[in-house]
């Protein structure tokens, strides 16, 4: 028997789509992600980018406050590991994604720790066929596989990440660690600005390190970035290295010019990537229409659906403009009304 709804990925916008479902009786199956090293090393785990964050302090519903006691009652034994972990005030990427994982579970979704490798959607019932061999049919799918930071690629800010190294100033620019301190952010695009402008608030000053003597920003936005006056364009630099120790993180970076000017150390406390994002949607490549830059596209307007009738698609693998957990949460619950609906009118439901 075809699943009703097959849910592919476990990030906000998932997990959302599995509590949904799950409650319209849907009985959904959320395919994960594999736990594999692979995985590890492109930024794809199960649980997605929030997972690979520390404190959320912008997701409604969870203020500062200790929340050890009720982690400890929401979570599964096999999770109070999170508990010990947590010193923080407020709430964690991890604790919050488990939290989700949890509700979805509550509510009877069943979970494979897997990928999804390849999908057919060329008719009805659709079929996925999984990394380790399972292969499945379903009336609908909700992609939500999410997209991945595009970072450097140096090994030494893989070392800082988390520890100084983010890609995400909304999500860690306010953190203690990072006030009245310098910044850098990389990048000259319109999120690179946009970065820039929001930790030049917390920061003694941000620099701005862009390849090129030009920005990519829209004028408005490039504008803002040079009216800032505690943002300090570093034209024609890229980074070379990050600085650091084990016991404060990140100290630095090694500057190189791409004009032939020698190499240059600048003091700074975190180092933020504005390097644009890549959607995780290869295996899906051919299979449904998506945008100029690889991400799934929506066909509806204020909807969820994709080209493919029957298939949703909701979170960042179909949004590379807010991409906020709480906007992922928002289309996930969206995507899993629209299968809903979409079920009900078929008759499958
Ligand atoms: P983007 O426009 O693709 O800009 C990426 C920037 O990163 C470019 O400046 C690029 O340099 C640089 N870059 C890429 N790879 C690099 C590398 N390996 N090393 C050093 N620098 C590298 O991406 P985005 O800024 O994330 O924007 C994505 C889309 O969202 C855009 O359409 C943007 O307009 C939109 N957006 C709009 C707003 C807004 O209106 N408020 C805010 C955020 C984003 P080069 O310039 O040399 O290629």
């Amino acid at each position: 028997m075809p699943e009703k709804v097959i849910i592919v990925g476990s990030g906000p916008a998932g997990w959302t789509a599995a509590i949904y479902a799950a409650r319209a009786n849907l009985e959904p199956l959320v395919y994960e992600g594999a736990a594999t090293e692979e995985n590890r090393v492109a930024g794809t785990l199960p649980l997605g980018q929030l997972n690979l964050t520390t404190e959320v302090e912008n997701f409604p519903g969870f203020p500062a406050g200790d929340l050890s006691g009720f982690l400890k009652s929401a979570l599964d034994e096999g999770n109070h590991w999170l508990v010990d972990l947590h010193q923080q005030e407020g709430c964690s990427g991890p604790e919050l994604m488990h939290l989700m994982r949890k509700q979805a579970t509550n509510f009877g979704t069943r979970v494979v720790t897997d990928d999804i490798a390849e999908v057919d959607f060329s008719g009805g019932p659709f079929r996925l066929t999984a990394a380790g061999g399972d292969q499945i049919e379903a009336h609908a799918v909700i992609l939500a596989t999410g997209a991945r930071a595009n970072y450097l690629g140096l090994e030494s800010e893989e070392k800082y990440k988390n520890n100084g190294v983010s890609a995400c100033a909304v999500c860690d620019g306010a953190l203690p660690r990072f006030r009245e301190k310098p910044l850098v952010v990389v990048g000259g695009g319109d999120s690179a600005v946009e970065e820039a402008d929001y930790l030049s608030k917390f920061a003694s000053t941000v620099y701005m390190v862009h390849r090129r003597e030009e920005l990519r920003a829209s004028k408005i936005m490039a504008q803002r970035a040079i009216n800032n006056p505690k943002i300090e364009i570093l034209w024609n630099t890229q980074v070379a290295e990050v600085l650091g120790n084990d016991s404060t993180g990140l100290t630095g970076v090694r500057l190189q010019s791409s004009v032939g000017e020698p190499d240059r150390d600048v003091e700074a406390v975190g180092m933020f990537l504005a390097i644009g994002h890549t959607p995780n949607t290869r295996f899906l490549e051919g299979k449904v229409e998506m945008t100029e830059k690889q991400y799934v596209k929506w066909t509806v307007p204020f909807r969820t659906n994709t080209s493919v009738d029957g298939v949703f698609a909701a979170g960042d693998v179909a949004d590379d403009n807010y991409r906020q957990a709480i906007t992922a949460a928002g289309t996930g619950c969206m995507s899993a009304l629209d299968a809903e609906r979409w079920l009900g009118a078929q008759r499958l439901h």
